[in-house]
């Protein structure tokens, strides 16, 4: 399983996570919405898009929580925005880390420095090519799963945590653990990856921790970072990244792109050749990792985060003094980017048709392009289909016609009378069999008072209990019609659905079929009184048995009588 998934939800006429997935990464299989791992990017925007909240990430707090108990050295490479977030209580991060048994703890923004000196030197080629930064992990991702012929501009450099952890194995031993802490879901994926980094938790796991530890920042005293870097902290900003190159020298343009759509852009206008000797420093998330997935839903707004990163970057301490020549990139710095492709199968022009006759649209004009499916148009949502991603009932359109042409179907040719009647008691539908039988023609029966064809008591009695009325009998038409009558609330609309059944020729057929009964005993009564008067006769020959013959025929009659149970 990856590091995001879904637990299971009714996700029937939802699809708010399929909409907002930028790379069709999410099929829907019966009902329920699955994350495919082979070309999620983990940016997370699923997950924020989610009205149900269903969303489930792999943790490795736990793991983490037994490196502690167990006595493993445990080292946090802690991501800058953790300062933008926590209000005013950035500083007391490292106290409180301490606390909960982790032996050292530093900026992630140490490993960033080695990787700009390479990027740096980016700036001073004059080449037909541009390049984009490989520091974000979802970044990196998109290029190796969607578009991994743009793979030869990504930067072949780590990411600053990869440097980082790599530093800090050397720095503290080879057997410390390594628990970077960040905004990033998709720096989970890079921490399996990457065999320096132990474990990677995010903001919200590091605030569930402090919650279950029941650490309180504003009652610690501050503690300086093992080692950071203060001209380094503006790294999660817009643009942070590149404002910490020396441009002397520069002979390429430096552009910033935030935002998972502008991304694409950007790397699709790559592709196409459209972009000459720029250098683009990219980051999924829009305002790049301060506006990270997993900063925790009751974070205020990122503006907030902003100030609070510059005043940061403005603070010299607190810092341990750095050893002379601490920091020499004695790791290796180089990456090799993996093709990860993954394509969705593109069907020819007639299995696309096919699909969408199936979802009753056989012209231009019935494609609607409603996006409730999740897909922007149609045909995508026909090409998803196609690729087991979607269902064709997502189709919302096509569904309610399809029930609305049953329900017409069954209102039209039912011989039942049936009327709409609304709160105010006034008729708004009236079927054909109503009309027949009523004499009325439906546009004449719309709008008038129901009390003209049916007593209005039930109805009232219905709209005040908002509840059914089921099989009442009445009569109608001079009690020449017996019907049995059902009223139906509908909540939803606030209207009653009024269904009269015809039971005349059923009663007229069981009323003959007692009459045949009735004659059949008055038949059988007339049998036994001739028996009677026989038995009556033989009585004075055979004596005593008269009496048994008499017993014998009333039980025979008595049987017969209740054979026919309430008839008679
Ligand atoms: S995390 Fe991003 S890429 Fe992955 S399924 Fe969600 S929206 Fe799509
Ligand atoms: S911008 Fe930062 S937080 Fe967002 S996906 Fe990239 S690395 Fe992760
Ligand atoms: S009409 Fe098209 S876009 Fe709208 S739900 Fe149906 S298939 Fe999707």
């Amino acid at each position: 399983m990856g590091v995001i998934s879904f637990s299971e939800a009714n996700c029937k006429n939802c699809y708010a996570c399929v909409r907002a997935c930028p790379v069709q990464s999410i099929k829907i299989k019966n009902e329920q919405a699955i994350i495919m791992e082979e070309r999620c990017i983990a940016c997370g925007l699923c997950l924020k898009a989610c009205p149900k909240n269903v969303k489930k990430i792999e943790t490795e707090l736990e793991k983490v929580k037994q490196f502690i108990k167990s006595g493993q050295s445990v080292v946090v490479s802690l991501a800058p925005t953790a300062f933008g977030v926590f209000k005013n209580q950035g500083h007391k991060l490292v106290a409180a880390l301490k606390k909960l048994g982790v032996s050292h703890v530093e900026e992630t923004v140490v490993g960033a420095e080695v990787v700009t000196q390479v990027y740096e030197t980016y700036q001073h080629f004059h080449l037909d090519k541009c390049y984009i930064t490989s520091c974000c992990a979802s970044v990196n991702l998109l290029i190796e799963k969607h578009y991994p012929k743009v793979i030869p501009h990504l930067i072949p450099v780590i990411t600053p945590l990869m440097a980082h952890a790599r530093m800090l194995k050397l720095k503290y031993g080879q057997d410390v653990k390594v628990v970077f802490v960040g905004p990033c879901l998709a720096k989970k994926i890079e921490g399996e990856e990457e065999e320096s980094i132990s474990a990677v938790l995010t903001i919200q796991e590091l605030k569930q921790w402090f919650n279950e530890a029941g650490i309180k920042l504003n009652e610690l005293e501050e503690v300086p970072l093992d080692d950071g870097l203060v001209s380094q902290r503006t790294y999660p900003m817009v643009g942070g990244m590149s404002k910490c190159f020396n441009e002397k020298d520069k002979k390429i343009e430096i552009v910033s792109v935030d935002g998972i759509r502008d991304c694409i852009e950007v790397i699709e206008g790559i592709e196409r050749g459209e972009f000459k000797n720029i250098f683009f420093e990219m980051s999924a998330c829009h305002h790049s990792c301060l506006g990270g997935p997993a900063i925790g839903e009751e974070c205020e707004n990122i503006f907030n985060r902003k100030m609070r990163i510059k005043d940061y970057a403005r603070q010299t301490q607190p810092l341990h003094e750095m050893s002379e020549g601490g920091r020499l990139p004695l790791i290796n710095l180089n990456r090799v980017f993996k093709n990860q492709y993954s394509p969705i199968i593109q069907p020819s022009e007639k299995e696309i048709e096919l699909i969408l006759n199936n979802i009753g649209k056989y012209s231009a004009m019935d494609e609607l392009n409603c996006g409730s499916c999740g897909y922007p148009t149609c045909r995508q949502k026909a090409i998803a289909v196609y690729n087991h991603m979607a269902e064709p009932t997502m189709c919302l359109p096509y569904m309610k016609h399809k029930a609305e042409t049953y329900s017409h179907v069954i209102f039209d040719v039912t011989p039942s009378i049936i009327l709409v009647v609304d709160k105010s008691l006034t008729i708004i539908d009236f079927n054909p069999a109503a009309e027949r039988f009523f004499e009325v023609k439906k546009d004449q029966a719309i709008d008038l008072p129901v009390s003209i064809f049916l007593d209005e008591a039930p109805f009232s009695s219905v709209i005040e209990s908002k509840s059914d009325l089921l099989g009442h009998r009445l009569s109608l038409n001079e009690n020449k019609t017996i019907v049995i009558q059902s009223i139906i609330w509908i909540e939803q609309q606030e209207v009653m659905l009024c269904i009269l059944h015809d039971m005349t020729s059923e009663m007229a057929h069981e009323l003959k079929m007692q009459h045949l009964k009735i004659n059949a005993i008055d038949m059988a009564q007339q049998v036994i009184n001739k028996q009677m008067i026989v038995a009556q006769e033989i009585a004075s020959l055979l004596g005593e048995t008269t009496a048994e013959t008499k017993v014998t025929l009333t039980r025979l009659k008595r049987l017969i009588q209740e054979d026919e149970g309430g008839l008679l």
